[in-house]
Formats: C-alpha cells, structure tokens, sequence
C-alpha cells in the first residue's frame, strides 16, 4: 500500500487488513488538493471508492462495497456532534454514477461558503450531495456499520453544518 504522507497506524493497518490495494495520495499540501484529486478521478469516469486519511475502516469494508449493486455507496462514523455523518469519509462512486453526472465535480468546484472558499476539502461532501441529489433520481446508499474516525472532523475550526 503506497501510503503519502503521514497515516495513523491503526488507518494503515486496517486497510492492510482488507486486503484490498490502496492508493495513498497526501492531499493537505493545499486546501484544494483533496478537491483537485476528485475531480480527477471524476473525470477518469472508472468506479472508485474513497477513504479518508483518518477512517479505520472495518476488514470487510471495500468487500461489501464492491459487492453492493448500488453507485453511490457510504459508510457512517462519527463527525462532530453526529453519530453517523454520511460523507466521504469512506464512500464508492460508480462508473454509471458518474456518467449520468459528468459535470457534478467542476459544479462542486464553483461552491462556496462563509466559511470556506471554493474547492475547500471541509464542505465537498455536503456540496456534492448537494449538486448531485436533489431531484436527480440518484441516491446514496447507506451501509449500516459505521467506520471508526479518529479525527474530530472539525479540524481547521469551522461550525459544521
Ligand atoms: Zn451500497
Ligand atoms: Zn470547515
């Protein structure tokens, strides 16, 4: 598992423990750099699943989502004061899903709020759910067991929403 950046032992070896291989890229070299990664992949149009840097994910975690029929798939963990916050934190993104949506990452990409400027890595989970779900038709798929966030979620000093 090529791993960038600094990665909590327990992240690293659960991931070992899927036995799945895992791409590490080190996105807080800018605010933006998790954004400009996603677009990327959007725009390279294949399946991908996503696991943030701070997810202990459990060893049957990218099994059951690769099994799983649905698209747009997330696990729950704990973000701020929510028990089960349905994010990025370790999500798949199907080839389907992304190609009746090609423009939903350059749209994210034009969001912003009081708190975060564009392309801002805090807010792309709720602007993508938010550029892509509402009266699309599409739908995110929530798994039942939640993964283990070792982070706040709140580390940069903003009021979640
Ligand atoms: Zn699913
Ligand atoms: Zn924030």
């Amino acid at each position: 598992m090529p791993v960038a950046g600094d990665v909590d032992d327990r992240v690293r070896d659960a991931l070992e423990a899927t036995g799945w291989p895992v791409y590490g890229v080190d996105v807080s070299i800018s605010p933006r750099a998790y954004f400009d990664l996603l677009f990327e992949y959007w725009a390279d149009g294949a399946t991908f699943t996503v696991i943030e840097h701070d997810m202990v994910v459990h060893a049957t975690a990218l099994e059951e989502l690769d099994a799983c029929p649905y698209e747009w798939c997330a696990f729950p963990y704990r973000y701020g004061t929510h028990e089960r916050h349905y994010g990025l934190g370790c999500a798949k993104f199907g080839e389907e899903l992304i190609a009746r949506n090609p423009d939903a990452m350059r749209r994210v990409g034009t969001m912003r709020d009081m708190n975060h400027p564009a392309r801002h890595w805090c807010r792309l989970d709720a602007w993508l759910q938010g550029v892509v779900l509402p009266g699309s038709g599409e739908h995110m798929h929530r798994h039942e067991r939640s993964v283990r966030h070792l982070g706040c979620g709140n580390s940069h000093g903003c009021i979640p929403s």
